[in-house]
């Protein structure tokens, strides 16, 4: 049997070094020492972490995670205490943005996490709750599946039983935050393969559907290819793209994540596309680093790299090439949340903005504390619903203060955690994507009250 390792420049997992041999981690991509040197302490990144924010633990800190990472590096066993804390971090790069000398903690965490997750024995609940999400999460038609029941569920009124009878919440936190999580679900048709551009052609996207996305916000994938059509591109959507990887590789499996990036970059790689554009934060800023995902691999190091070349977020890609497309009149004011997989990841933050400055009538208003992660991060809200429902609770008093109508974000994750704790909260907001609001200013007139009835409820 050929090792499913094979060609990702990983060792085989028949040679990989004994769990017990007293390192925290292996000599196959461990945490870099000089990266790790590039630390100087100095704290800066301390309040903007949400984790130290939340328990002002120094271990609970990028700056204490660099130091058990350091412990690690020279020797000391992969503890449960050290693991809990790196376990613990939500890989919000928050700490990466606030840092003044450039340490490159995404870089660090990335290669911790996939050391723990093949080093680590984790206690059974843990593993098999993992082993549940990563069955079900990166296949975009095992979550469509869903969609049929999750449908019956919320229309039938049983949801709103369930939900009052508090049923769930005395079964366990993780199923009552998975149940909160679900988006109300609307019948969209799946895009079509190819959509010409209208009027001149300026290029030729390829788009990706998503996991998440596709399954459960499919009316976003529908705005994306109109406003990309309408400015211009012919828009490639080939069916059966499968998972981009960025959940995988921000939890450390790192192989599974390999074999996903190869298999999506094999179905776009011969489309002739100028760019691929994607409009989830956190696939994004993993569809960008594919090049030092497959570096190692002989096979796709070189596609990779010029892959991730033509990645951009849509907002980014708009904001490249100009609009073209008339805007009409949209009189609401928006808030608009940073996805921490956009601003910090990507450094996506001005053109978002722009775009939706660039609507007439729209006002726009910052939400306070705006580098602090909604506490959605990937599947960290499902593996730690309380602090996750804390820091979604925070970031939802944090939007209502702004006392717009409309929360705009670009990332399915926060739409969804986001819209739980305003819930939660009794705050009815509207929500939308970045995507959604410029479609319908494009689109043409369309009374505020209509719109804010449309995205009510998310
Ligand atoms: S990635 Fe986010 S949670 Fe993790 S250490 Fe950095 S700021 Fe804290
Ligand atoms: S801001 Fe940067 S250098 Fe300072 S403690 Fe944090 S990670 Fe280290």
């Amino acid at each position: 049997m050929v090792d499913s390792t094979w060609g990702t420049g990983e060792p085989p997992r028949d040679v990989l070094g004994p769990v017990a041999d007293g390192q925290a981690f292996d000599d196959h991509h461990p945490p870099r020492a000089d990266l790790i040197a590039d630390c100087v302490h100095c704290g800066f990144c301390l309040p903007t972490c949400p984790t130290y924010v939340l328990w002002g633990a120094e271990a609970d800190s990028p700056r204490g995670r660099i130091y058990l990472m350091n412990e690690g590096v020279n020797g000391e066993p992969l503890s449960g205490s050290m693991v809990e804390h790196f376990d613990k971090c939500l890989g919000c790069m928050s700490c990466v943005t606030a840092c003044p000398s450039g340490v490159k903690y995404d870089r660090l965490i990335e290669d911790t996490r996939a050391q723990v997750e093949r080093r680590y024995a984790r206690d059974r609940g843990d593993a098999l709750l993992r082993r549940a999400i990563f069955a079900v999460f990166p296949y975009p038609r095992r979550l469509r599946l869903l969609r049929g029941p999750l449908m019956a569920y919320q229309k039938s009124g049983l949801q709103k039983l369930v939900s009052r009878s508090g049923l769930l919440e005395r079964l366990g936190p993780t199923l009552a935050t998975l149940e909160s999580l679900a988006p109300r679900l609307r019948k969209v048709p799946p895009p079509p393969r190819r959509v010409a551009a209208r009027g001149t052609r300026r290029a030729v996207v390829g788009m990706l559907t998503g996991c998440v996305q596709g399954a459960f916000f499919p009316e976003v994938n529908s705005a994306t290819v109109r406003i990309l059509a309408a400015e211009g591109c012919d828009v490639v959507i080939p069916s059966g793209q499968g998972c981009c990887g960025a959940l995988s590789v921000h939890n450390g499996r790192r192989e599974e994540a390999v074999g996903f990036a190869r298999r999506l970059i094999e179905t776009f790689e011969h489309t002739g596309m100028d760019y691929f554009v994607v409009n989830a934060a956190g696939c994004g800023s993993s569809l960008k680093e594919y090049g030092e995902l497959l570096a190692d691999d002989p096979v796709y190091a070189r596609r990779a790299a010029a892959f991730a070349a033509k990645v951009r977020d849509l907002a980014e890609l708009l904001d490249e090439l100009g609009p073209v497309a008339p805007r009409h009149p949209l009189p609401i004011t928006v808030a608009y949340h940073d996805a921490c997989h956009l601003a910090h990841a990507q450094g996506v933050r001005a053109q978002p903005r722009a775009l939706l400055r660039g609507i007439p009538e729209l006002k726009l208003r910052e939400i306070a504390d705006p580098e602090l992660c909604c506490g959605s991060a990937g599947i960290w809200n499902v593996l730690n619903p309380v602090p996750a429902a804390e820091l979604g609770d925070r970031k939802a008093r944090n939007v209502v203060a702004t006392g717009a109508e409309l929360l705009v974000t670009a990332n399915p994750g926060c739409m969804m955690q986001v819209a739980a704790a305003l819930r939660r909260q009794g705050a009815g907001m509207a929500m939308a994507h970045t995507a959604q609001v410029l479609d319908a200013s494009i689109r043409g007139p369309v009374a505020a009250g209509e719109l804010l009835a449309r995205w009510g409820d998310a």
